[in-house]
């Protein structure tokens, strides 16, 4: 039966909090992912995308749950990872140009400026930090590295397919330096930035990369295009019912 197959799933977040205006549907309140932890903690283990992948190359039985945050904003250390249950651990994917600066979008001040810009191979936006998106520190992500995965979300968050081959691959292995060095930690994994895939002849020295296509991870599924699921505004029996429709057992 397909349904007793081991397999994962990777949930997507961005940012906690509630703010006035959410035009990219980037947060999740923190009550409400506080909940949706206590909720698969009741029928899952949360694990880190590589342990998960462990579990599958050495065909463990059950299924899993791995909870990613893209971006590595401050709100990583600072809201979630006081609302995780014991033993959950997170898979944050940060960015290692410029962390004292707030991520370009976030500067923008009209978001309807940012899907021209995304295409841009290497956008250029001035204005100073609005204080409002501060991105974990080095030091912070030696501190979450000690009890969670830190992966790799780039250099510079550039859409990779915008980028020559040689770029793409600079990009990735400039960042894994830098995470490297700041955590002491193997950096295995990668978070393609805006979901936009690379060269896999750019990846080499990862072990795997995560979309944002939805799906389930099975042992078989491609390592450098592992599927997420956008973590959805759902609580209780309703978020439940949504992870058990996705195969969840
Ligand atoms: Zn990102």
């Amino acid at each position: 039966m397909l349904k007793d197959l081991p397999c994962g799933l990777i949930l997507l977040y961005h940012r906690l909090g509630r703010p006035a205006q959410d035009p990219w549907n980037l947060f999740v309140e923190a009550d409400l992912f506080a909940g949706q932890m206590e909720t698969i903690s009741r029928f899952w283990p949360v694990v880190s995308v590589s342990e998960g992948l462990r579990r599958l190359d050495q065909r463990e039985s059950g299924h899993w749950v791995a909870v990613t945050f893209d971006d590595a904003y401050r709100e990583v250390s600072e809201l979630a990872v006081p609302r995780l249950q014991e033993q959950q651990q997170l898979t944050v994917f940060a960015c290692t140009h410029e962390p004292e600066r707030e991520f370009w979008w976030d500067r923008l001040a009209d978001p309807a400026l940012q899907p021209a810009l995304r295409r841009s191979p290497n956008p250029q936006v001035a204005g100073p930090n609005t204080g409002s998106s501060p991105r974990m520190s080095p030091a912070e992500l030696a501190v979450l590295a000690r009890g969670h995965e830190v992966g790799n979300h780039t250099h510079r968050h550039l859409s990779l397919r915008a980028l020559p081959e040689e770029q793409q691959r600079e990009e990735i292995r400039t960042a894994r330096a830098l995470l490297e060095e700041w955590t002491g930690r193997p950096v295995s994994g990668l978070a393609y930035p805006f979901g936009d895939l690379a060269c896999e002849s750019a990846l080499d020295g990862c072990s795997w990369a995560c979309t944002v296509s939805p799906g389930l991870v099975w042992r078989g599924t491609p390592r450098f295009r592992l599927p997420r699921y956008w973590a959805p505004a759902l609580q209780g029996e309703e978020f439940l019912q949504w992870l058990r429709a996705q195969g969840l057992s």
